[in-house]
């Protein structure tokens, strides 16, 4: 199964796609996760992604393009995957469509209140990526993720300036990918402003349709 997962920041396809993962057992490729990746080993390639991603604009395309094609040739993509945060723009989507072929698209589909909401208070454990919330969903310890005992912290880009750009370049660059894929037939779109475990029941069913 190739899935994609498409929405707003904040949406929740990081915390969709972990599930999802799991469930089906197939590997979530997140860019923004190999984007950050680079850019914490401070390659001359990761200092110039930090340029683009602190002010939460697009890291250009020929770039994502071959990050993606070098992540997809690893074994564990031979079963499958879930992309989280890929492709963003028509051009990284023409490019995928060279390099295979979809099965489904899910839209997680959200109000812009939802969105500032959640990115403000998200926290992202350091060492296995689980995410939280300050308000909706609270760890057990203050700062400490309940699943391994990592740090939790605050993304670079998730503070109000930040946000609202990213915001509008979901409108601008990537919602043009929902009619794209609508005219392929390959889009469902799920309602995504419930919490995680209300909102996940309706992803499975549109997998499993
Ligand atoms: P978000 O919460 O905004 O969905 P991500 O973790 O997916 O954040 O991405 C963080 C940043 O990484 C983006 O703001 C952008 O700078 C860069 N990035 C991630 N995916 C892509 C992509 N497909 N194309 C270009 N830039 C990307
Ligand atoms: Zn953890």
């Amino acid at each position: 199964m190739k899935l994609i997962l498409l929405g707003a920041p904040g949406a929740g396809k990081g915390s969709h796609a972990k599930l999802i993962s799991k469930k089906y057992n197939i590997p979530q490729i997140s860019m923004g996760d190999i984007i950050r990746e680079n850019i914490k080993q401070g390659s001359e390639l990761g200092l110039k992604f930090k340029e683009y991603a602190d002010k939460g604009n697009l890291v250009p395309d020929e770039l994502v393009i071959e990050l993606l094609k070098d992540r997809l040739k690893k074994e564990d993509c031979e079963e499958g995957y879930i992309l989280d945060g890929f492709p963003r723009t028509i051009t990284q989507a023409e490019a995928l469509e060279n390099i295979t072929e979809i099965d489904k698209v899910l839209l997680l589909d959200c109000t812009e209140e939802t969105v500032i909401q959640r990115l403000g208070g998200r926290r992202t454990c350091k060492k296995c990526g689980k995410i939280f919330h300050i308000i909706n969903m609270v760890p057990k310890v203050d700062g400490v993720c309940d699943a391994c005992g990592g740090e939790l912290f605050k993304r670079d880009d998730d503070n109000t300036e930040t946000i609202k750009n990213r915001l509008n370049v979901f409108h601008e660059q990537t919602s043009p990918l929902i009619e794209f894929y609508e005219n392929k037939n390959i889009l469902k779109t799920i309602d995504a402003n419930p919490q995680l475990e209300e909102a996940f029941p309706n992803v499975e069913k549109a997998l499993e349709e």
